[in-house]
């Protein structure tokens, strides 16, 4: 009996709860940790809110913003805005960057539902807002729960104003309003998808009418007053705009041990708030780090601040050109940690996953090698070499990690920047937080494998 254990403990690969391998120490660490990412959250309902915040704690951290052709050395910090919706930033190493950057490339922007050009419209005495998807949703998940409404619009004027409603305590929210159960019985024979049609997504922003009663649409015209006294806006206005209705409220903890956090936007904040404090606290860099947030990813990483733009190439070539050194050259010796969440194993749906290739919570941070749908596709597939290297780092750095896939062959799947990345000649995989609920208004995830994926970054950028 001793005999086989013993075997056993030499050949078989243990998969263990981190939490039987963590020191008090390190606990406190993590929920430290966990405190700054729950304020990250509460500060980023959107892509451009996280843009806005990552600079305030960069610009804390020293860093300045990028000039075209600025003269960099060793140890210095420098962040590239590009059109405030995606941020990339860098820490100078003390190599030439022909020898290769370390990149962690996580996105910021998450599902959720973008005003119509046309939104504002008026329905038996009632004004809502139209809608239109944005990412994968489950529909219904949308509605009878709280609301809020955040971005910019462009005013006649050329001049941008922000807009947030309902992240203040005092401030009123939004809904979309379910079916009552009484009168269920013509959908619930439905598919989920069917029983709540897309363009029922939308919200109710108003009741009351004003002017004349012999006056058509007065609900409608006592929202646009009261946008237009707040904001200065005219129905126009909002063709020039981007406002998203996003889920209301904050990142709370969950469970009687606290160990867990639900949000809005886990996917894929959590990697993006891991490598963004793992390059801050990075030390002695060889190679410099960059740590980017993308925009887009949600659609297909299009779009001038999807992670498929040239603003990553414009960004790294201008760099390159004040050492004299060919972007080719960079990329081909660069590593990139495509930071994106994965699916945690969910024993309440056991049947969608394949059990023993899942993440699962507590057990770290979960590298990917292929993501795609059925036979890969769409992945960027990481080699046994990249594997074996970050395999290597993670063991050596201490760092309590899985490696995985996302539910079972050909029953659906995913995407991230990984495979754009590879594209352009870089060694690429992905690796980040396992999310139970991915894609919904309340995501969770563990506090352990937040800071292990912290851990993970900041190792990357240390020793990749
Ligand atoms: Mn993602
Ligand atoms: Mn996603």
């Amino acid at each position: 009996m001793a005999e086989k254990n013993v075997l056993k403990d030499k050949l078989f690969y243990k998969q263990e709860n981190g939490y039987d391998n963590f020191s008090k120490a390190e606990e406190k660490l993590m929920n430290r940790y966990a405190e700054g990412y729950k304020d990250f959250l509460n500060h980023g309902k959107t892509e451009r809110l996280c843009v806005k915040y990552c600079i305030e704690l960069a610009e804390k951290e020293g860093f300045k913003e990028y000039e075209a052709g600025m003269k960099l050395k060793a140890g210095d910090k420098v962040y590239f805005n590009n059109r405030g919706k995606a941020i990339m930033l860098a820490v100078i190493g003390k190599e030439k960057l022909d020898k290769g950057i370390n990149i962690t490339g996580a996105h910021t922007d998450a599902p959720r539902l973008d005003l119509k050009p046309q939104p504002l419209y008026e329905d038996s005495e009632l004004a809502y807002f139209k809608t239109h998807h944005y990412g994968g949703i489950r529909k219904y998940q949308w509605l009878s729960r709280p609301l809020e409404l955040a971005g910019v619009v462009i005013l006649k004027n050329g001049k941008s104003v922000e807009v947030n409603v309902g992240s203040d305590e005092n401030d009123p929210q939004f809904i979309i309003n379910d079916l009552l159960p009484h009168l269920h019985k013509g959908t619930d024979e439905k598919n989920l998808n069917q029983a709540v049609p897309s363009e029922v997504l939308n919200v109710l922003v108003g009741s009351v009418p004003i002017g004349n009663k012999e006056d058509s649409e007065r609900v409608k015209l006592g929202v646009l007053k009261l946008l237009n006294e707040k904001y200065g806006i005219v129905e126009e206005d909002l063709f020039s705009a981007e406002l998203e209705i996003v889920p209301a409220g904050k990142a709370r903890d969950i469970g009687f041990d606290r160990s867990l956090i639900a949000a809005y936007g886990h996917d894929d904040r959590v990697c993006a708030y891991a490598e963004m404090k793992g390059l801050f606290d990075a030390k002695n860099l060889k190679k410099t780090g960059v740590c980017i947030f993308a925009d887009k990813e949600e659609i297909g990483s299009v779009g001038v601040t999807g992670m498929q733009s040239d603003a990553f190439e414009w960004f790294i070539s201008d760099m390159c050109k004040t050492q004299k050194v060919d972007l080719r050259d960079c990329f081909k010796n660069s590593f990139c940690v495509s930071a994106d969440v994965n699916a945690a194993y969910d024993p309440n749906y056991a049947e969608v996953f394949e059990k023993i290739n899942e993440s699962k919570i507590n057990h770290g941070v979960a590298f990917v090698k292929y993501t795609g749908h059925g036979g890969k596709s769409g992945a960027s597939d990481a080699s046994a070499e990249v594997v074996g290297k970050v395999r290597k780092l993670m063991n050596d750095g201490k760092v309590c990690w899985q490696l995985n896939q996302m539910g079972k062959n050909d029953n659906g799947g995913g995407g991230t920047i990984a495979l754009f990345m590879a594209n352009r000649n870089i060694d690429t995989i992905d690796a980040g937080v396992p999310v139970l609920a991915m894609h919904s208004p309340y995501e969770v995830v563990a506090k352990f494998d937040c800071y292990m994926t912290y851990k993970c970054m900041k190792t990357i950028f240390e020793k990749a």
